[in-house]
């Protein structure tokens, strides 16, 4: 491994994602030589804690990773130094100025500073905005910039928080947490697509007739609720998540595997989505809010949820993109909270046989073929399944279909990156592969939004579907208005 030389900045040390995710993911790194000796990183929160507190709250975090070598978890905390900083005071970012210049002589890490964001997104324009104005920047390394999500709440807030940060960092310098893009199938999308002359060659209207995304979450909404309320599925998983997903299925193939080749081609597929009129929306889109049952309440007698609240758990939507690949094809989306179990997959469905020689009246068989179907496995299983028509073993002539699967091994699987580890390694090496662009972002939004405004103004009917279903009755309906239906179903 080539070590990555790097000092980070972290915003809200004292976080929960930053202890469940981040530490571990940099120890990780550490393991594997990824960060060695010049590396080091200075996390901030309100409260007051010396270095050494600060490193025991590290070392906690990592103490389920098994060490490597004796005292490796001790050697790594002894890069963690802490802050005590209040983001929304300019006076305090000196205090950093100071700490960064300090620490970047003592480990080498030849001016390349990395800022990490994991605060509350209200922070996200006034710490950019002070990393420019106290002047955190440096002019010998990089400067670069994590952020956590939601990158806004509509276009019009999105694009004022991107017009804030681009103040101080430019579209190169900043790395977009979206940690669908640091799954391990989600990148497999692009080596299944472009590795494959039998998968590339089928990957359009003429042999492919639909296909469906599925985020299924089996836990309600949790501790998450006064968060969640105010956002909904629709902009905590669609415009993000999916899109993102979606983009990778529908896009062109890039000139190269190179993160500015693979952008480009992102963009122009989010692009070529067909933006709904209000009309539009209200016929290919579907939401949903969980009942009671399972012996759990419904969501709006969750703690901290309004008692009248019309928040969606659930969305379904039928997308379609105007461009030559795809003409005629929907893309079918759903995600939601208390649904049947936890998973993410992709279906592939193609189209039948024009013509079923084997439906002939004068066969025994009674059976139609099935359609070829693509299974992506995105969790928890990693791994892929065709299914295929073949003959059924014995005497006449019956058609039956079969998968042609792989599966990760669970050893596999072990040995396989958190998503955090995969996206820190890319934001250390430049590479913004698996990193949402602005450009994206914006787009996605433009279509959420005429949803969201319609679905502002419309008193929903909630709640309206069982925890443990696949969501309402109207996510099937949906699909059966084509003539179509999910391919998972319970
Ligand atoms: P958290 O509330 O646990 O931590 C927030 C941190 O910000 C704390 O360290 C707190 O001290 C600090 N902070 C708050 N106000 C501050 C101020 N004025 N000055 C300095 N520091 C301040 O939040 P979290 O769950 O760790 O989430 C962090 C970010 O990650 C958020 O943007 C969130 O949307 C995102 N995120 C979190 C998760 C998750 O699983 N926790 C998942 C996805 C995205």
């Amino acid at each position: 491994a080539t070590e990555n030389i790097a000092l980070i900045t972290l915003f809200g040390a004292a976080g929960d994602l930053a202890h469940r995710k981040l530490y571990p993911s940099l120890f990780k790194l550490y393991q594997k030589g990824y960060l060695a000796e010049h590396f080091a990183l200075l996390g901030t929160s309100r409260r007051e804690k010396t270095d050494e507190e600060f490193q025991a709250l590290v070392a906690d975090s990592v103490k389920d990773i098994p060490e490597t070598k004796n005292g490796e978890a001790a050697a790594f905390t002894k890069h963690f130094f802490y802050q005590a900083h209040d983001v929304t005071k300019p006076e305090h970012y000196a205090v950093l100025k100071e700490r960064l210049a300090k620490l970047d002589k003592q480990f080498g890490t030849q001016g390349n500073r990395l800022f990490y964001m994991s605060v509350a997104p209200q922070f996200f324009g006034t710490i950019a905005m002070n990393i420019k104005k106290q002047n955190l920047l440096t002019d010998e390394g990089y400067n670069r910039l994590i952020m956590e999500k939601p990158f806004g709440r509509d276009f019009a807030s999105a694009k004022a928080l991107n017009d804030e940060l681009s103040q101080t960092f430019n579209e190169n310098q900043i790395f977009r947490i979206d940690h669908y893009l640091g799954k391990e199938m989600v990148q497999n999308i692009q080596a299944l697509r472009f590795g494959n002359t039998i998968i590339e060659s089928l990957w359009n209207n003429r042999y492919i007739d639909n296909i469906q995304v599925t985020l299924s979450e089996k836990l309600g909404v949790e501790e998450r609720a006064g968060y969640y309320d105010n956002s909904g599925a629709l902009r905590d998983m669609v415009q993000n998540h999916i899109m993102q997903v979606v983009a990778q299925l529908a896009m062109e193939q890039p000139v190269s595997f190179t993160d500015s080749d693979v952008r480009v081609e992102k963009i122009k597929a989010l692009r070529s989505l067909r933006v709904y009129t209000p009309s539009e929306a209200a016929s290919n889109f579907v939401r949903g809010q969980y009942a009671a049952g399972d012996n759990t309440p419904a969501y709006r007698d969750a703690d901290g949820v309004p008692s009248d609240s019309s928040t969606e758990t659930f969305v379904a939507a039928k997308l379609l993109f105007d461009n030559y690949r795809w003409s005629g094809v929907p893309f079918y989306v759903r995600t939601g909270k208390k649904l049947a179990d936890k998973f993410t997959r992709i279906d592939v469905v193609f189209r039948k046989p024009l013509i079923d020689i084997f439906a002939n009246p004068r066969m025994v068989s009674e059976q139609s073929l099935k359609s070829n179907v693509l299974t992506i496995y995105v969790e928890p299983e990693s791994g892929f399944a065709l299914r295929v028509n073949a003959k059924s073993a014995g005497q006449g002539f019956k058609t039956e279909p079969v998968d042609l699967k792989f599966l990760q091994s669970a050893d596999e699987k072990k040995e396989a990156p958190e998503p955090y580890e995969r996206l820190f390694h890319d934001a250390l090496e430049g590479n913004h592969t698996n990193f949402a662009s602005w450009a994206e972002i914006a787009y996605a939004w433009k279509f959420v939004d005429v949803v969201r405004k319609l679905w502002d103004i419309e008193e929903p009917q909630f709640p309206n579907y069982a925890p443990g279903s696949m969501g309402p009755a109207a996510s099937d309906e949906l699909l059966a208005r084509d003539g179509r239906a999910w391919i998972y179903k319970l």
